[in-house]
């Protein structure tokens, strides 16, 4: 690519399964500004806080530019003829069942496309699972129970154009920013459409909220049983709907329990719980919104079903402004879907029936199709783990931090004969492991298409050249294959032949008419030339042969139609159940999340410095009675520990936190912090049914961990802080910023001494200052210890210690210091207290905590006061949920 870029290019954000058009503005070879496309049906010109930094994510530190064999730099013919030799040989030996794919929710559907066919179709098993797996396995599974087809019958308009909205096991605000806009202005210029939102947390989503009902966790199942009871005793029922179209009613209504009994179950009060059920019934427009705090539970599939279920009931389905609509978490999972990249589907939404097997052969030409499912994320690692799998090629993903028990998935990679990655990042927990590693390019590379969660296809566009020998992961996919001997079926040139054929395929004797008709079909886009293709805008699907491509979706239900045998829709008789308690129960409950400016493990997100100035580091979130009875201060450090493992954590008070619960955020991993994978402390239970694991459930002690010396160090190189018992690594725009904690021995007098701390401190700090002008301070009493480090004018490297972490420079200050220009009074800036201007809230206008409380107690009412005052929330709104939260907070702490 040259000179000749146009200024401008369309593109798609490649975070969460909102997928919001990007347009991208590209100058002397750079992309200098990214904004919200205003004409993409998904965001209408916004991008959230992530979407609007990808710009700055950009750039060769940090990516795997060279293909490497056990960390050799080699060329790209013979790392391919190593994998495709080693793939050969192991099947040769062991069968095809000994090998295996594990994808990923960020590949295109070209991407997905070719790696399901290969293993599918010409390797000849369905090993093939993604990390969709671990986002919305039981949404798929649910659908395809109660509808027949993984078939999400809602759009974002219905969000939009509902009555009431019920936001079920999702914090929107943070995961999915766009859509939460999108409904709070609704909800604006519609102030009696009613939104509940049901989560056992106090989100930064309840801003919106009529009711939150504030449930134990996960009993979202009895919830929504219980308000199948409710609806059937109040006659709320849609009787004709569900006798023409429906079947099963009667079983499903079994297993379903009373108000009060669900109250207790729920832990929530009975009037609210009543209030939440008279809305439902009354209301004809509903939409219920879920993610992954449904579809994370080893009864997820069930938990889907009893929402789908209630719909079902009063036939509030497929129709303007109503329908259970699970977002998915991922920029592609609805791609991966499509094409088959879960081991329980075999391609283009078809199962392993024999006719279905039969026809895939004709189609793909082959007579070594894959009958029957493989093994999901988790079953695939464990037959890593007991070798039954020999060799795995894993794309564009960290299992190694985000499946549960990432410990027992390291050590099953160690054992592992053959592990390939193919990463755009070069050090990840999981590209460590690797025997071979295939640099693949990222985002603003790729090209291809994406699908979101309302089933809308949209062009993911290359922006730059690749960096280094990076190649898109279509291409190292064909080039294997090829190698194995497979090369007239992989012989693509380009990502736009390969969607033609994926596109062909779905329409592939697929009658619209018949009753074994499927729901996914794009056959109206399989003859799009090469430009067409390139011009592609956002299309929703389905999109047969007989629509003409042009229009933004046909329907997906016609006449109430169901994509089952007999095309009626199916109760699911779904008993719900509370989440299994260990053996020995233990005091505390887990949850986990994400937060609002972080994606997945951080390998992308954490290359825009100011995406970690609102949360820098892993923390516990608890309910300050739970600090009060454990002794845990704001900021103290804390050992979490179950059977499973130990971690350490600073605590952060939280009373939106119900007592006896704590949240921890799921993206820190070993290149970012000591104790950061959360999921070290979640088992490998799995719904049976969907074989999601159950990520959001655990349980744990909590005790506060003994710190004598707490460090706050920032430094213009990378340095080993692998010496100190808890450390956190920040990287910030100059260099990196590491908190670092010291280990209080108990009954070790000598060991906690100030002088064996600050003797600890000056051994970790001397081989990276040996040479450098000095500027400290020493209290021997205390073990306070401030210095600068500096080079010419600049500061080096710059460390502070304290006993009390309070007492540290904060974020801010310790950022400054690298731009600051050594002379004569810089000794003044070793003295500086704790108390800064705090977090930053607005990460585009590095807005402060204290900056924004003290407009409120200087007046600011309302979040477009704070706006017009400090400019916070006024350019991508990620933030303004959490400018209301600290509106209604700090406007309570002045009425006291
Ligand atoms: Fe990207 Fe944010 Fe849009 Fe999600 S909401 S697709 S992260 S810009």
């Amino acid at each position: 690519m040259s000179s000749a870029l146009p200024p401008q290019i369309q593109t798609t954000c490649p975070y969460c399964g909102v997928g919001c058009g990007v347009t991208a503005t590209i100058d002397k070879g750079r992309v200098t500004a990214v904004s919200g496309t205003q004409d993409h049906p998904a965001n209408k010109g916004r991008l959230c806080v992530k979407g609007s930094a990808l710009h700055e994510t950009l750039g060769e530190h940090g990516r795997l530019l060279h293909p490497q064999i056990n960390s050799c730099r080699t060329d790209w013919n013979t790392a391919l003829d190593v994998v495709a030799a080693g793939f050969s040989d192991i099947i040769k030996r062991h069968g095809p069942d000994s090998v295996a794919f594990y994808l990923s929710g960020q590949l295109l559907t070209e991407d997905y496309y070719v790696a399901n066919k290969l293993m599918k179709g010409f390797i000849g098993t369905a090993n093939v699972d993604t990390n969709s797996r671990l986002c919305m396995a039981s949404a798929v599974a649910g659908y395809q129970r109660g509808l027949g087809a993984d078939a999400v019958p809602c759009t974002y308009e219905d969000l939009e154009n509902c009555d009431l909205l019920i936001m079920v096991g999702s914090n929107a605000a943070w995961t999915h920013p766009v859509l939460f806009q999108r409904i709070s202005t609704a909800k604006q210029q519609r102030p009696e459409m009613k939104v509940v939102v049901i989560d056992p947390r106090r989100t930064a989503t309840c801003e919106l909220a009529d009711l939150h009902l504030r449930i134990a966790p996960g009993s979202d199942g009895f919830v929504f049983t219980g308000l199948l009871r409710f609806l059937s005793e109040k006659k709320c029922l849609n009787e004709d709907f569900t006798a023409a179209h429906t079947e099963g009613f009667a079983a499903a209504m079994d297993c379903t329990q009373d108000l009060e009994t669900t109250a207790k179950k729920a832990d929530v009060d009975i009037g609210e719980l009543e209030q939440f059920y008279r809305w439902f019934a009354r209301t004809e427009k509903t939409v219920t919104f879920y993610s992954q705090g449904i579809n994370q539970s080893a009864t997820g599939t069930d938990k889907c079903n009893a929402i789908i279920n209630c719909h079902l009931a009063t036939g509030r389905i497929g129709k303007e402004g109503m329908g259970p609509f699970s977002i998915t978490g991922q920029p592609n999972a609805m791609g991966g879907r499509e094409v088959g990249g879960l081991a329980n589907q075999l391609a283009a939404h078809m199962d392993f029936a024999e006719e279905n097997v039969d026809r895939m052969a004709r189609f793909w030409q082959s007579d070594s199709i894959a009958n029957k499912p493989g093994l999901k994320a988790v079953d695939m690692f464990n037959a890593i783990d007991s070798g039954e799998i020999k060799a795995i090629w894993i794309m564009a993903t960290n299992p190694v931090v985000s499946l549960p028990d990432p410990q027992r998935v390291r050590a099953a990679l160690k054992k592992c004969e053959l592990v390939v990655v193919s990463d755009c990042i070069e050090k990840t927990d999981t590209t460590v492991c690797a025997h071979v590693l295939l640099p693949a390019s990222g985002w603003g590379e790729k090209d291809g298409t994406v699908t979101n969660s309302e089933r809308c296809i949209s062009r993911q566009r290359a922006l730059l050249p690749a960096a280094g020998d990076a190649k898109p992961d279509w291409w190292m996919i064909c080039e294997v294959a090829k190698r194995m001997g497979f090369a007239q079926h992989f012989a693509f040139t380009s990502p736009a032949e390969i969607f033609r054929e994926h596109a062909r395929l779905s329409g592939f004797e697929n009658d619209p008419l018949s009753n074994a008709r499927r729901v996914f079909d794009i056959s109206a886009l399989a003859t799009l030339d090469d430009e067409q293709f390139e011009h592609l805008s956002p299309i929703r699907w389905p999109l047969p042969a007989s629509c003409n491509g042009n229009q933004l979706s046909t329907p997906l239900l016609n006449d109430n139609r169901f994509y089952t045998a007999n095309g009626k829709a199916r109760f699911i008789a779904v008993t719900a159940q509370m989440p299994q308690l260990p053996t020995e129960p233990l005091p505390y409950t887990l949850n986990t999340g994400r937060v609002r400016d972080q994606w997945h493990t951080m390998t992308r997100t954490a290359r825009a410095p100011r995406l970690l100035n609102h949360t820098d580091a892993p923390y516990l979130a608890l309910n300050p009675l739970d600090a009060l009875s454990t002794g845990i201060g704001d900021g103290d450090l804390v050992r979490v520990k179950n059977s499973q493992a130990e971690l350490m954590m600073t605590a952060v008070l939280d009373t939106g936190q119900r007592p006896g619960e704590v949240f921890v955020p799921i993206h820190w991993s070993a290149q970012f912090a000591a104790h950061g994978r959360v999921n070290e402390l979640i088992s490998s239970v799995t719904d049976p049914h969907s074989g999601q694991p159950e990520s959001k459930f655990a349980q744990l002690t909590l005790q506060l961990a003994p710190v004598c010396c707490w460090v706050h160090l920032i430094s213009r190189e990378e340095l080993d802080v692998s010496v100190f018992f808890y450390w956190v690594k920040i990287p910030v725009a100059k260099g990196w910023r590491y908190l670092l904690a010291i280990r209080q021995e108990p009954n070790k007098e000598s060991h906690n001494s100030a002088t064996n701390i600050l003797q600890t401190l000056n051994d970790f700090l001397l081989p990276s200052t040996s040479g450098l002008q000095r500027i400290e301070l020493t209290n021997t009493a205390t073990t306070d210890y401030r210095a600068l480090f500096c080079q010419r004018d600049q500061i080096h490297i710059a460390a502070f210690s304290a006993v009390k972490r309070n007492s540290l420079p904060d974020t801010a200050r310790m950022n400054a210091l690298l731009d600051h220009q050594v002379g004569a009074d810089s000794w003044r800036l070793l003295n500086v207290s704790g108390s800064g201007p705090g977090r930053i809230i607005c990460s585009c206008y590095q807005v402060s905590e204290s900056a924004i409380v003290n407009a409120v107690r200087n007046g600011a009412k309302t979040p477009a006061e704070l706006g017009r005052l400090l400019r916070c929330g006024s350019n991508c709104g990620s933030c303004i949920p959490e400018l209301k939260q600290l509106l209604h907070r700090t406007e309570k702490s002045t009425e006291k």
